[in-house]
């Protein structure tokens, strides 16, 4: 079996120690197990038991836990290793603590109690969760907007206007319809227009607000210039009026008037 080739040869019988070794390890390893009290370190499982040393096992309200060493106390809090069927609950619990905030602050929040927690795991959470995919799919533009209702708390404080297109039914030459409506009474008034003019709707107003007196606000849901055209119509047929344009912050109103 030696060969003279071989440099090992030269020993003479090395060949026969290594085939040896070869055989021994064989045969230990076809025998040997992992579990914790074998008493044979692969040089991987050695590495690993020096690192458990670092180990130590804390009595977490009548549960054993296992904890580092040098991390138990380094802030005040325990930290301890997650059993596998642990890992949903403490990432979801984490997770919803910081209202679904992104994989970095989970990851952060869960290592403030837990150490063995990879980034991996709360990546795998995270694409699995359900109010997290429901927000990804919301529009940006939904979620972000805020609605803040228009609180009128007075009668002609203020008035919304808008047009109601009739063009598909005309009553003779009328159009369209102008609505008036104070928004703290929800009183309205209804008139009918030939065109959509800044200057008929203004004239439209105009005989309204010398009924229910003018509104401090003027506002609508066709646009702040639609109200600023009719205002500033309003201002020269009836010079020392006093109107703001303001805008219909919620669609809300739209339902009201219309
Ligand atoms: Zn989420």
């Amino acid at each position: 079996m030696a060969s003279a080739s071989s440099p090992s040869s030269s020993t003479g019988d090395g060949n026969d120690i290594n085939t040896c070794k070869l055989q021994f390890y064989k045969e230990i390893s076809s025998h040997a197990n992992n579990s914790s009290n074998n008493p044979l370190f692969s040089a991987e499982r050695y590495e690993q038991m020096i690192e458990l040393i670092a180990y130590a096992v804390i009595d977490f309200g009548g549960k054993l836990k296992l904890t580092k060493k040098n991390d138990e106390f380094s802030d005040g809090i325990i930290k301890y290793f997650v059993q596998l069927d642990e890992l949903f609950g403490i990432i979801k619990e984490a997770h919803i603590t910081i209202d679904h905030r992104g994989i970095v602050n989970t990851l952060k929040e869960v290592k403030k109690r837990f150490v063995n927690v990879t980034e991996k795991q709360v990546t795998l959470f995270i694409s699995g969760c359900e109010e997290c995919k429901r927000k990804r799919s919301m529009p940006k533009s939904a979620t972000k907007l805020v609605i803040k209702p228009v609180i009128s708390n007075d009668f002609n404080a203020r008035g919304q206007v808008d047009l109601v297109d009739m063009q598909l039914c005309p009553d003779g030459p009328y159009k369209l319809i102008v609505n008036y409506q104070d928004h703290f009474t929800k009183f309205c008034i209804l008139r009918p227009l030939k065109t959509k003019t800044a200057c008929e709707v203004a004239y439209q107003l105009l005989e309204i607000f010398t009924i229910l007196g003018v509104p401090v606000i003027l506002q609508s849901d066709s646009g702040r210039e639609f109200v600023a055209k009719i205002i500033q119509e309003l201002v020269d047929m009836w010079s020392g009026v006093k109107i703001v344009h303001g805008r219909a912050r919620y669609p809300q109103s739209q339902g009201s008037v219309e």
